[in-house]
This record gives C-alpha cells, sequence and structure tokens, in this order.
C-alpha cells in the first residue's frame, strides 16, 4: 500500500494515524465486540466517545462557558438557512461582508428569510469572479453596521476557493459591534487561536480541518439560543439542539467518533498553538515558491494570503495539464484549482505534514526547470 499526498479541499486529508485507529478499532470497538458504527447514540459507549470529542473540542478552541458546542448536520451550506432561521427573531435584517464565492453564497440564501445587507465587500476589478483577492479594510464597518438593528453580522473567515483569509481584523471590532459576529470557519477552524468570546456564532463543516464530511461543528453563545423564527426546523433549532445535548435526534455519530480522534491527534501534537505555526511554515514555504519563480503566480495579496488553501496560476495555461498529470506521478493529487478560478490549488490542512508540502515543491521547482 502506498498513500499519496492528498491537497484536496474537501473532504480533505487525515492524519494517517487516525486512519490506522479507526481501522483497528473498526470491527470491534475497545473490547466491546462492535463497531462504533453499530452503538446507539444513548449507549455508555458512545456517551462516553461523545462527550470526551465535545470536551477534547472546547480544550482546544479554548471554548468558555458561556458558549455552547453543537454537533450538527447539515453542513456550512446548511448553515446559511440554518442560522438565519435561529437568529432572525425580532429582526429584519442582517449584515454581510462579501469576500468570495463562500460568503457571498451564504449572503444571497439569506435573502430568503431576510433582508441582506452587504456592508463591505471587495469589489475589484475582480469581483465578478470567485477570486476577489483581498480581506478589505474593516475600520468601515463600525459605522455601517452600527445603529442599523442588524441580527447579526456575517463573514467567512477563510475563503476556500480564492484562498483569502482574515487575520483577527473582525474579531478585533466585534466589541464594539452592537450585533453578534457570525463567522464560518469551515476551513481554518482549529488552525489558529481564537478569542471565542468575541463571536456570538462560529460555525464549520468537519471535512476541511475536524474529520469526515457529515457533521458540522457549531460554537454558539448562550445567548443566542432562543432567537428563532417559529418556521426553524426542531432538529435545526440551536435551542433544542443544545438543550438535548445534540441528541435530539441522532446525530452523525461515526464522523464525530473520527472528528475525535482527530482531537486526541491535534492535543498530542500540541493543539491549536501547534497547528498555527505548523500552518504558517508550511504556507510559507509554498508562497516563498511561487514568489521566487517565473512560472507560478498566486494572485491573492501577500497579507491576505490563506494558511490553508493555496491558490496559484501556471505562466502558461497549455502547461496545467502536464503539470497535474506529472504531480499525480509523484503522488502529489488533488491540485486541481476551482473550477471557478482555474489554476492549481494546494489545500494544506492541519493534517498534511511539512513533509507533503516539501514533496510538493520539490515537484514545482524541478517541473520548472525541466518543463517551462
Ligand atoms: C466547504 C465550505 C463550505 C461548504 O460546506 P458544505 O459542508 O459542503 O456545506 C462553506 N463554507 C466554506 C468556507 C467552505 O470551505
Amino acid at each position: 500500500m502506498s498513500r499519496v499526498w492528498n491537497f484536496s479541499a474537501g473532504p480533505a486529508a487525515l492524519p494517517e494515524s487516525v486512519l490506522r485507529r479507526a481501522a483497528e478499532e473498526m470491527l470491534d470497538w475497545q473490547g466491546k465486540g462492535l463497531s462504533v458504527m453499530e452503538m446507539s447514540h444513548r449507549s455508555p459507549e458512545y456517551t462516553r466517545i461523545f462527550e470526551k470529542t465535545r470536551d477534547d473540542f472546547r480544550k482546544l478552541l479554548n471554548v468558555p462557558d458561556t458558549h455552547d458546542v453543537l454537533f450538527m448536520q447539515g453542513g456550512a451550506v446548511g448553515m446559511n438557512a440554518i442560522v438565519p432561521m435561529n437568529l432572525l427573531q425580532g429582526f429584519e435584517q442582517a449584515a454581510f461582508v462579501n469576500t468570495g464565492a463562500w460568503s457571498k453564497k451564504t449572503t444571497k440564501e439569506f435573502s430568503k428569510y431576510g433582508l441582506a445587507r452587504v456592508v463591505l465587500d471587495n469589489a475589484n476589478a475582480l469581483a465578478d469572479t470567485a477570486a476577489a483577492c483581498y480581506v478589505p479594510e474593516c475600520a468601515s464597518l463600525l459605522d455601517r453596521v452600527n445603529g442599523q438593528q442588524m441580527a447579526y453580522l456575517h463573514y467567512c473567515d477563510n475563503e476556500t476557493i480564492s484562498g483569502v483569509e482574515f487575520n483577527g481584523q473582525i474579531e478585533a471590532l466585534a466589541g464594539q459591534l452592537d450585533c453578534p459576529v457570525v463567522a464560518d470557519m469551515s476551513s481554518n477552524i482549529l488552525s489558529k487561536t481564537l478569542d471565542v468570546t468575541q463571536y456570538g456564532l462560529i460555525y464549520g463543516g468537519a471535512q476541511k480541518n475536524v474529520g469526515p464530511a457529515g457533521v458540522t461543528i457549531v460554537v454558539v453563545d448562550n445567548a443566542l439560543l432562543n432567537r428563532a423564527l417559529p418556521i426553524c426546523p426542531s432538529a435545526f433549532a440551536f435551542g433544542t439542539v443544545a438543550e438535548n445535548g445534540s441528541m435530539y435526534n441522532t446525530p452523525p455519530t461515526y464522523s464525530i467518533y473520527i472528528a475525535g480522534l482527530v482531537f486526541e491527534w491535534l492535543i498530542e501534537k500540541g493543539g491549536v498553538q501547534w497547528a498555527q505555526a505548523q500552518a504558517q511554515e508550511k504556507s510559507a514555504l509554498l508562497y516563498d515558491t511561487i514568489d521566487n519563480s517565473d512560472l507560478y503566480n498566486c494572485p491573492v495579496r501577500r497579507q491576505d494570503r490563506s494558511r490553508m488553501n493555496v491558490p496559484f496560476t501556471l505562466a502558461d495555461e497549455a502547461l496545467n495539464s502536464c503539470f497535474l498529470s506529472k504531480a499525480a506521478e509523484h503522488g502529489l493529487v488533488q491540485l486541481k484549482g476551482h473550477k471557478s478560478v482555474g489554476g492549481m490549488r494546494a489545500s494544506i490542512y492541519n493534517a498534511m505534514p511539512l513533509e507533503g508540502v516539501k514533496a510538493l515543491v520539490d515537484f514545482m521547482r524541478d517541473f520548472e526547470k525541466t518543463e517551462a
């Protein structure tokens, strides 16, 4: 068996030790004679798995008692409807920061439920493509949001497709805003330390940085648990899910179990501080390689470049398919950029070791020498 270096944007690579452990425990979990997949979600065994997973996540992200952690379903795209249904009671509108494809999608879906006010975007020559390439100046948000009766301010902390990442700009302003901040962190949760108290809500689908698809992690301020519209389905109402310890209905038990193994792995490595340092080192290596070459180019403004998703183009587009096939011969896969952006994208979440990024940059340098 040989495993490839998998640069998929999601579902993405998982730590090999986690997969091995899951394989060992597949048929017989800790001598109980059954697989985690076959356990009742209310059994004592599964309750142990679930509570440890939740507690490890709280520890990793330093979640204070003011906030609950929920394990839900529907993914981040589902949250585009679930969030307005949960937070719009007593409000007609919410504020949106549009910095790329995912935040735009969130804004569009919101319009089914209320008035979406785009208070900031990175409109420039590229605004109509998914490749808008910078984080806009955020200070003006205070004037545009405060006093406007916004239910919340939504933004996407890491735009997975275009590779644009915030670096605490909105977190730093949150204390001066008169509405809660809601952040989509699907593709960078657990890759940097956060001050969770500054957020009303943080959510993310698991399949990038946490575990397999199927579970959505929700960190919610307890003060926001009971603002749901009457039409909100009970299974998706934060208050109901919280009261029932994420067991109002059957949660995605196996995905949660794997996420738990990933959390154990991350704690062993040194937690989010370790992930943050590693993300810095890996992304710097890749961006330096791109910036020091004549063949590769990254369109994202330097200070706004994502540490998780690294998009780049080749100076000669005709070389794209050759690049991808030669890369695959070297065991470097899933490097094709999103169809809306083109070029390449290397997603390097927590589970991608430095060694994998080194293999990629070695290949990129060789390719430039021999093919370009
Ligand atoms: C992948 C992704 C989504 C979509 O998640 P689903 O689980 O497919 O609903 C939304 N937002 C961001 C930032 C993403 O990276």
